[in-house]
Order: C-alpha cells, then sequence, then structure tokens
C-alpha cells in the first residue's frame, strides 16, 4: 500500500472532465489502486478522494464516511464509478473543505438529498438515495469528475477573500 501525493488547486487535472471507467479494463488494477485511494485518504484526513487528486484520468472516487456522530465511529468506504446525480432535493449553505485546496474552509450550498447511480468496485450498478455528510460527499466528488472545484460554489461577493486566503496558503503546498 502507498501514500499517494494528492494534487493541489492549480494542477490542470483537477480541471479536467474525466473519462468514464471501461469496468472489465482497470477491473484487475483495482483492488490495489482502491488500498492506495483509501490509504491516502486516511493519511489526510479525508471524506473523499477523486481520482485526479492523485493523477488520474478516471471517473471514479472513493468516500470514507462515518457510519455514525460519534467519536472515532467506523468508517463506512463507498467507491462510485462512472457516477450520475439523478436527483437533488434541499438545499443547505455550510462549510466545506478540499484536500486538494487544504487549509480553505468556505460555506458553499448544496442540495441536502441526492440519489446517485454508480457502478460500485464489484462492478454492480448501485442506485443510492443518501442525506447529510453523504449527500454532500457525493455532490463534491461527482464535481470533481467533472473537473469542478467546490470553491466555485463560493457565493460570488466572498470569492475575492477565497483568491487572498488561496494566495496565502499555497507556499505551504508541496
Ligand atoms: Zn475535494
Amino acid at each position: 500500500m502507498a501514500v499517494l501525493h494528492v494534487t493541489k488547486y492549480g494542477e490542470p487535472i483537477l480541471r479536467q472532465k474525466l473519462k468514464p471507467v471501461n469496468f472489465e479494463e482497470l477491473a484487475p488494477r483495482l483492488p490495489q489502486l482502491l488500498k492506495d485511494m483509501e490509504e491516502t485518504c486516511l493519511a489526510v484526513h479525508g471524506v473523499g478522494l477523486a481520482a485526479n487528486q492523485i493523477g488520474l484520468d478516471l471517473r471514479l472516487a472513493v468516500i470514507l464516511i462515518p457510519t455514525s456522530e460519534e467519536e472515532n465511529a467506523p468508517l463506512k468506504r463507498y467507491v462510485i464509478i462512472n457516477p450520475e446525480i439523478l436527483e437533488k432535493h434541499g438545499e443547505k449553505v455550510e462549510e466545506e473543505g478540499c484536500l486538494s485546496l487544504p487549509g480553505l474552509w468556505a460555506e458553499v450550498k448544496r442540495a441536502t438529498d441526492v440519489t446517485i447511480q454508480y457502478i460500485d468496485e464489484n462492478g454492480t450498478p448501485q442506485v443510492k438515495r443518501a442525506r447529510g455528510l453523504l449527500a454532500k460527499a457525493f455532490q463534491h466528488e461527482v464535481d470533481h469528475l467533472d473537473g469542478k472545484l467546490f470553491i466555485d460554489l463560493v457565493d460570488p461577493t466572498l470569492k475575492p477573500e477565497v483568491k487572498k486566503v488561496i494566495k496565502k496558503l499555497r507556499p505551504k503546498w508541496d
């Protein structure tokens, strides 16, 4: 297993719309890839990691989410391949961050309830309805696969401030 380099804001692959995964083709290297992505996500205390955050052009993301609100609750892993959001409901403004913009937190508006379709790590199609943190994570990761970042969703009046903070943080990124 390996902790991989996480791409940071400014690297072009984060702005790329990623290519659909051919499951059969990826299957032989998928278990190792998922292990590495999970280990990387844990090492940097993330909730999710998209393939372009480790430099890969694949519509694939891993989400690691606590099973309850208790401290040290076990994590549940979701592997979403070629995901598509089918339905979105509700709206909530909440603070969000991203492993590709470490140290930056900003309020963004997301749907509170989403239905998502994807292929899981066994190649099985899934449809899942999610609320709360999982709904937020699904939207954040699907955005990554489309080359979007959470700062794109920040209220336009706050964007100059976000830019300033990024400028300050950037030298600290590798
Ligand atoms: Zn992110």
